[in-house]
């Protein structure tokens, strides 16, 4: 667009892992107009009601602008000379007590100077970002399938597929943009079918074909039906199996405990396990009836339509979150809709690099960059030595996953006591917040530092906050659910004293250089962030007035990080290239004429250059390095906490499309507060009628965790079945996740935020 004095220049948007690019537009130093980027291959000029006023977000009234310390209950201003002392003499003082808790918002170099600061640095691997509570599970399915994580596929699928089966998600309302790509060729006349899998009835479903709605935890028997039915119509893609795929089950035998790689089984094997999922079995515990359950398994069986299966939070947030993600995976490679445009199975992100910062970088506690393990000696010793670092440096330990890392927080003989938040609430998303985040109140000896752009439930209780820099306030570089890596230029200054995270990073570790710290330094005693301008010169980027001189950080720590993605085939592209770019996929393979080329599908012979000539098909980073994708058996397992007398309904927490997560960027955007200003509950009518609640009626909610006041919505945006009741989770005056349950994956360690037993109560 053509507006007078203002400049535009592109960026992904800060909010949803779709990755829409947006063009941002700068008069006086100020963000002034946002628009779609029409260049961009992911959203081709379209955003959704939070793109278009993500402009906004840089301007609430109430930035943080200035570093402050706890004293006597008070938060007081500091200057940063004496924040960074603080931090820096905590973490001397007991190096193995400290703890970074990240997140999936997190540019990737953000990401990548944490993790070197923590692995190699402090030789402590007690890092954990928040995408553990959001796509943990999907980590441990792919791994577990394909020996190495992150989907094969991209979102070109959604052009092509026939049949979009949507297992638990909301795409309407979480994806919207990516929801509108494919619902415009509905518009447009293509014959394609919307299948929702869901618990409750959603905007996704006004346009769904087939809304199937199940009970809670029953997706796991849904999955298995339809691979029970795939083998009695003798619909199982026989040459794709026996060329690709090997069987696994969970357990050496029944009764023994489940382990992530499992054990081999045979094709007879598995055919018996999953025998006793038929439709009419299933249709008694999982609200399907069977006639339903026998159109998803004509649907898999059909191979003359191509099928996209995708899913985010409903299957990742689940105590079996990883079998979930395995037995999606397996429905499509046992029936051979796999491998085609269009016919595949793809998990979505909710953050807008959980990809890139938190799988790729790899900022989980067992993890290194490049897909490497702390725990795997030789691993370790490849990061060290691209780290530069001596030998033996990264503890082989894993470290705390996010659950644990504030148990040991929040507990008084728990060993972390001093932990650094950065882009995230923890005391707005942890599950059972109270027992794990309200409790630091009362333990003094703890220190809780924050970075942040605004106060939020976590800064209530912080010790220290610092006030950070956001989005186009700096550099930056993120990894969206497709394996595009996206990057953007600082394009105005940051309010006040706010400063990059990055820089709070290095200038931490500087401190503890000068402080004697050895870890602080490399193998030839070189500052573990040193960087040198294009004469050779030591840039000490660990100053403010340096970070934006002479050298690109950004560009320095990604081009240094490049190489740990080439270890798996994950290849990144150069950073000149990603500047050009409205985002690349990876692996990025410079071609014999120079230029740089992306790869749409990985493992498929005709787009992915790592697969060996003649394959066809190659899972190259098999687990049982046989090349082959394992189709898993996963059993139904009851979930924790069931409705019972006292607590009647099911509880199911999420968003909603006006707010982002914890609502820190978005409450401060009027044109999205006013449409959405606050948290309700949403419940059936039948339960409404029973308990004499009409809408705008005040209820309390009770688990056996908490309480909280709601007003009641009957049937919401949707319609809730009877027995469950939703409520989002983006409104920091009602916390609802004081009344989540703290269960995990055993595999990924990813709660369930959605499923737990709850009461009503009107008041
Ligand atoms: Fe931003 Fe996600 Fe909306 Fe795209 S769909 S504009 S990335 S919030």
């Amino acid at each position: 667009p053509v507006l007078p004095g203002v400049t535009w220049d592109k960026a992904p948007c800060r909010f949803c892992g779709v990755g829409c690019h947006v063009q941002v537009g700068v008069r006086d130093g100020k963000v002034v107009a946002v628009s779609g980027d029409r260049q961009a291959e992911v959203n081709k000029g379209l955003l959704c009601v939070k793109g278009y006023h993500v402009g906004h977000i840089l301007y609430g009234p109430d930035r943080l602008t200035r570093p402050m310390l706890r004293k006597n209950g008070k938060l007081e201003p500091i200057t940063w000379d004496e924040a960074i002392d603080t931090i820096a003499r905590r973490i001397h003082a007991a190096p193995q007590k400290f703890a970074f808790y990240g997140s999936g918002q997190w540019t990737v170099p953000e990401g990548y100077a944490a993790n070197k600061f923590i692995k190699g640095g402090l030789s402590n691997n007690h890092i954990d970002p928040n995408a553990r509570l959001c796509m943990a599970s999907a980590v441990t399915g792919y791994i577990s399938t394909y020996g190495v994580d992150e989907p094969y596929n991209c979102y070109d699928d959604l052009d092509h597929c026939d049949v979009l089966v949507l297992w638990g998600n909301n795409f309407a309302e979480m994806h919207p943009v990516l929801f509108s790509r494919f619902i415009d060729r509905k518009l447009k006349g293509d014959r394609i079918t919307l299948v929702d899998l869901t618990t409750r009835h959603t905007r996704t479903s006004e346009r769904a074909d087939h809304v199937l709605v199940f009970q809670p935890q029953s997706d796991l028997s849904i999955a298995n039906c339809i691979a029970h039915q795939l083998i009695a119509a003798n619909a199982v893609a026989t040459d794709f199996v026996e060329k690709h795929c090997t069987f696994r089950k969970p357990w050496k035998k029944p009764g023994d405990p489940q382990t992530l790689m499992g054990e081999p089984c045979s094709f007879d094997e598995y055919k018996q396990l999953v025998a006793e999922y038929t439709p009419e079995a299933v249709a008694k515990t999982s609200g399907l009836s069977a006639e339903q359950l026998r159109l998803l398994g004509r649907l898999f069986a059909d191979r003359s339509k191509k099928i996209l299966s995708l899913w985010c939070m409903g299957p990742n947030q689940h105590t079996q979150g990883t079998a979930m993600n395995n037995l999606i995976h397996a429905v499509h490679l046992l029936s051979g809709h796999w491998g085609r445009p269009g016919d595949g199975p793809q998990s979505l992100t909710g953050q807008p690099s959980a990809c890139g910062t938190v799988r790729e970088v790899g900022t989980l506690s067992h993890a290194l960059p490049g897909d490497l393990r702390v725990d795997k000696p030789d691993q370790a010793a490849r990061a060290e030595q691209l780290w530069n670092l001596p030998p033996g440096r990264i503890n082989p330990k894993v470290g705390y996953h996010a659950v644990e890392m504030w148990e040991k927080f929040c507990t008084a003989g728990g060993d972390i006591d001093t932990l650094w938040v950065q882009v995230t609430n923890p005391g707005q998303t942890l599950p059972n917040v109270h027992k794990l985040f309200d409790a630091k109140a009362k333990l003094p000896n703890k220190f809780l530092i924050v970075s942040d752009v605004y106060p939020t439930a976590t800064t209530e209780l912080a010790d220290l906050v610092l006030p950070s820099a956001m989005w186009v306030e700096k550099n930056g570089v993120f990894g969206n659910s497709e394996r595009r890596t996206q990057q953007w230029f600082k394009m105005v200054n940051p309010p006040g004293d706010a400063r990059d995270d990055c820089w709070q990073t290095i200038a931490v570790a500087r401190k503890l250089f000068d402080l004697g710290h050895s870890g602080m330094r490399d193998k030839d005693g070189k500052f573990l962030f040193h960087m040198t301008d294009a004469k050779g010169q030591e840039v000490p980027v660990w100053k403010w007035e340096s970070y934006y001189g002479t050298v690109n950080v950004d560009e320095k720590l990604f081009e240094e990080y490049r190489p740990f993605t080439q270890i798996k085939h994950k290849d990144v592209a150069p950073y000149p290239e990603l500047v050009k770019a409205r985002g690349l996929r990876w692996p990025v393979v410079k071609q014999p004429d120079g230029t740089w080329k992306e790869t749409r599908y990985r493992f498929l012979e005709e787009y992915d250059p790592y697969v060996a000539k003649g394959k066809g098909v190659q899972f190259y980073h098999s687990v049982a390095g046989d090349d082959k994708a394992f189709i898993w058996f996963r059993p139904y397992v009851p979930p924790p906490e069931v409705p019972d007398k006292d607590y009647p309904l099911w509880l199911d927490t999420g968003r909603v499309l006006e707010h982002w997560h914890t609502g820190t960027m978005t409450r401060r955007v009027p044109q999205l507060k006013r449409a959405m200003p606050s948290a309700y509950v949403e419940v059936s009518r039948d339960d409404a009628t029973a308990l004499g609640v009409k809408t705008g009626d005040k209820v309390r909610l009770e688990t056996r965790r908490g309480s909280l006041e709601l007003t009641a919505w009957i049937d919401g945006r949707g319609k809730c079945p009877k027995g469950h009741v939703f409520v989002p989770f983006f409104d920091e005056t009602k916390l609802i996740n004081r009344l989540t349950l703290e269960a995990h994956c055993p595999f990924s360690k990813q709660p369930d935020y959605k499923k737990c037993a709850v009461r009503l109560v009107k008041v």
